[in-house]
């Protein structure tokens, strides 16, 4: 006979599932959606049940473009709130304006994308809605469990909540990105209600461009580290090597530290998390908190003349040789093949 506990514990799981009526903040920069936004919805449809995506931003016309973007994520419905001090999604007049629409909207669930916009607004939310977050999700069991990482990866903790409403953001690199649909999705634009206070004030913002890979989304990277030794190695290895893969180039926070790379290129815990189709660690050790943020990449390629870095343990093909003579020979070969 089956417990009373585990019946009543089904029927309540059950019923959690039935009763979704989820929504997604979709981030959007420059007026575009990020890629994590699609992530972030894929998690929501998990659950089951209704899905509705919230854009905010300064005007409508400024969200035209990830409007039309939105549109085709397969969401039951949209929601556009616009005012003036949403311009740049700062935390304090954008929190309010998403707890109020959970609350007015009957929300059971609240999804967005773990970046760093991500990371600061749901904490503020939760605070306004008097719930729990549940960080970087990597599953979803039914609509009241969710799987997380901790302990930078090592361990993955099963978390179930008992709020009633559920307050996530989604770890960008285990769910897919929702496929482009032709499915209607009503849209429904209003002024934006309880815009929070402006506390803090938007300065500037220096975008790196750059024609390649977004190394958060590509599907190729190649990564320096500390074995690189130097900015002009760097550039003279990495950056062909990433150019003839055609891939975004990621970088060690001891790279990074040294001044070999960007502090926007470091992956691992206080980086990127990514999860690429191929990975190349040049140089680069394996710290767990390097491999935090890559170890889950489709195939692993390490070149590292330590055949004892640790590196080696996720490496699905290693290479125990000298980087600046292996790069250069490997980069020759593929820009032959
Ligand atoms: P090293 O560990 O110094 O490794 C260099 C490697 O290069 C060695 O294995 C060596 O054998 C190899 N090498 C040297 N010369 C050559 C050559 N000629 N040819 C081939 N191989 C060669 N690190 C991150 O990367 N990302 C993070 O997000 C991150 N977050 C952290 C957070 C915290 C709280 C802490 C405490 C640390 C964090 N770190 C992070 C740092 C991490 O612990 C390591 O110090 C760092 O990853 C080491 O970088 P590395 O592998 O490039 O350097």
């Amino acid at each position: 006979a089956i417990p009373r506990t585990s019946t009543r514990a089904f029927s309540a799981s059950a019923r959690a599932q039935a009763d979704v009526n989820a929504a997604v903040f979709l981030e959007d920069k420059g007026g575009e959606l990020v890629p994590a936004a699609a992530n972030a919805v894929t998690a929501a449809k998990k659950l089951g049940g209704k899905v509705t995506g919230i854009l905010i931003g300064k005007d409508e016309a400024s969200l035209e473009k990830a409007i039309a973007m939105s549109k085709k994520l397969g969401l039951d419905a949209l929601l556009v709130r616009h005012a003036p001090a949403l311009e740049h999604a700062l935390a304090e007049p954008t929190a309010p304006v998403l707890a109020e629409l959970v609350k007015k909207q009957g929300f059971t669930h609240l999804a967005g994308p773990h970046s760093a916009l991500g990371k600061n607004i749901f904490p503020r939310v939760a605070g306004l809605l008097d719930v729990q977050q549940i960080s970087d999700v990597m599953s979803i069991q039914d609509a009241e469990t969710f799987t997380r990482p901790v302990y930078a990866g090592n361990a993955i903790s099963t978390v179930r909540s008992q709020d009633a409403i559920k307050l996530f953001t989604a770890r960008a690199s285990t769910w897919e990105p929702a496929q482009p649909t032709e499915s209607e999705c009503s849209v429904d634009v209003a002024a934006a209600e309880n815009v929070g206070p402006e506390q803090a004030q938007w300065v500037s913002e220096e975008i790196v461009k750059s024609e390649r890979p977004d190394l958060a989304s590509a599907p190729t990277v190649v990564s320096g580290g500390r074995g690189v030794k130097s900015k002009e190695s760097f550039d003279s290895t990495i950056i062909p090597l990433a150019d003839a893969l055609g891939a975004a180039i990621g970088a060690s926070r001891a790279a990074v530290d040294s001044g070999y790379a960007e502090n926007s290129l470091q992956v691992g815990q206080t980086g990127k998390v990514i999860a690429p189709n191929l990975y190349v660690a040049v140089g680069i050790s394996g710290a767990i908190q390097h491999l935090a943020g890559m170890k889950d990449s489709k195939t692993i390629v390490a070149i590292n003349k330590d055949a004892d870095a640790p590196i080696f343990q996720v490496a699905d093909v290693g290479l125990v040789a000298d980087l600046f003579e292996a790069v250069p020979e490997l980069t020759k070969k593929i820009e032959e093949a």
